[in-house]
């Protein structure tokens, strides 16, 4: 097997609390029929269970991790933050940032969460494995080093990177988030840092609203080593692999890493009730394809995802499977069910002239 798996169905208890979709139940806000919080576990146990169902879960190394350990999680968060937070995780939960409830037992499924990215990047680097994918939950793009923000309670990705440098297994890291919000906690953990190199392509100024601009470049021996992608709601399968092509990809080639991570989310899939854009599970898989041709190249296939967002529960599934189908090389399919309707919903050229112009000028003010 040269892909591995990673997921526990214990992280699929993690519960944010009594919520009605974003809102908290109470007053004129009646509790939900089901689901409750967007970041909810339907999105990824589903995927899970599409996996069992086709039987591609029999091409990948399904693998646990440990949680990650106290020394992991110091490296990137401040000493008093997981202080809170661990208190009041013990205390029943509640919340402590924004938008990232949690109830009792969040900082130990976080803390899995995280320890999940770091087990997925270390048996990529020590050659275990050609690539990895962790179902990570709760998610960890948006989490600073000290608050807590949109579902993501630890900065996963960031502790499984700090972890890999701290320990030597290497050098220089590539962090390209697809999510359709922007990858802010990645970004400010990375800023001013030249050994990791953090690319966030996102629909503009969904969230954080006032995140994600392709004039923030990093600072001090950082700078020009983040790259903001913003793209307009309503872009598509084309404007998502354009820019993937034209912007991160050769960001990524010339910075020469020695592993790849993702940032996994599929929440730029036209379902999703948390974007406005229009890709498809062939988006994913096209997008997939080029970052392990990409990784071919420049770091002897050494990519690592590890999941984010992605709330549409009847179509992560096919995002997810579409992608995994593409790390492992597997024959197994699970043909996209709503290809069809998504063809008809694609923006037409002009708007794909639009974004494409977007895209040119970011390329040209590139160096
Ligand atoms: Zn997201």
């Amino acid at each position: 097997m040269t892909t591995a798996f990673f997921y526990d169905e214990q992280s699929f208890w993690h519960s944010g609390g009594n919520y009605s979709f974003m809102a908290p139940v109470g007053g004129f806000v009646q509790p939900a029929a089901t689901g409750g919080l967007p970041e909810n576990p339907e999105t990824k146990r589903r995927l899970v269970n599409l996996m069992n169902v086709t039987r591609l879960m029999d091409d990948l190394s399904v693998v646990r991790a440990e949680p990650a350990s106290q020394i992991d999680l110091i490296r990137v968060h401040t000493g008093d933050f997981l202080t809170t937070f661990k208190t009041t995780s013990d205390a029943g939960g509640g919340e402590t940032g924004l938008r990232a409830p949690y109830g009792p037992g969040g900082y130990e499924l976080a803390a899995l969460s995280a320890g999940q990215a770091k087990s997925a990047l270390f048996s990529v680097l020590d050659g275990q494995y050609r690539n990895a994918y962790a179902l990570t939950r709760p998610p960890g793009h948006h989490c600073l080093r000290d608050w807590q923000n949109g579902f993501c309670l630890l900065a996963n990705i960031a502790i499984a990177v700090e972890a890999a440098l701290a320990e030597g297994k290497a050098d220089r890291v590539a962090v390209l988030d697809w999510d359709v919000h922007h990858g802010n906690g990645t970004e400010a953990i990375f800023y001013d840092r030249a050994e990791v190199l953090t690319i966030s392509m996102h629909q503009e100024h969904n969230y954080p609203l006032d995140k994600g601009d392709f004039s923030d470049r990093g600072e001090g021996q950082g700078y020009g080593t983040n790259l903001n992608i913003p793209l307009p709601p309503g872009a598509g399968h084309n404007t998502w692999l354009e820019a993937l092509d034209r912007l991160a990809i050769p960001a990524i080639q010339s910075f020469k890493p020695d592993v790849i991570v993702i940032a996994c989310g599929f929440d730029a899939a036209a379902f999703d009730p948390l974007g406005r854009m229009l890709c498809s599970a062939d988006t994913f898989r096209q997008m997939t394809r080029r970052v392990l041709d990409l990784a071919d190249i420049t770091c002897a296939g050494r990519l690592v995802m590890a999941h984010e967002g992605g709330y549409s529960e009847m179509y992560v599934p096919f995002c997810g499977h579409a992608t995994l189908q593409e790390m492992a090389g597997s024959s197994i399919d699970a043909p996209d069910p709503f290809a069809a309707a998504l063809q008809i919903r694609q923006p037409g050229a002009a708007f794909e002239g639009f974004a494409s112009g977007l895209i040119g000028e970011m390329a040209e003010a590139l160096p």
